[in-house]
């Protein structure tokens, strides 16, 4: 079951495998990973961890970064109750 996701992104990542599943491992310790970086050098996977500790270096790379963190946090404001409608 896919939920839905109302997130807008910007459309720049030009890559096929823009999606990570949970055959990406992060590549320092080997959790899923949910950030993909590529590099002119080549490609890079994080975990949501790895990732924050790596993104102010990153960033001055300028890299494509593929985030999907926000599977991380399921809790986020979907949905406003109505519980109080009345
Ligand atoms: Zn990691």
């Amino acid at each position: 079951m896919k939920p839905t996701v109302l997130e807008e992104k910007p459309i720049e990542s030009e890559h096929e495998s823009d999606t990570l599943n949970s055959l990406d491992r992060c590549d320092s310790c080997g959790a899923q990973a949910y950030v993909s970086v590529q590099l002119s050098t080549g490609g890079l996977l994080f975990c949501g961890h790895h990732y924050k500790q790596s993104e102010a270096k990153l960033s001055t790379l300028n890299p494509a970064v593929v985030d999907e963190r926000y599977k991380l946090a399921p809790k986020s404001k979907i949905i406003s109750s109505n519980q109080n409608a009345f």
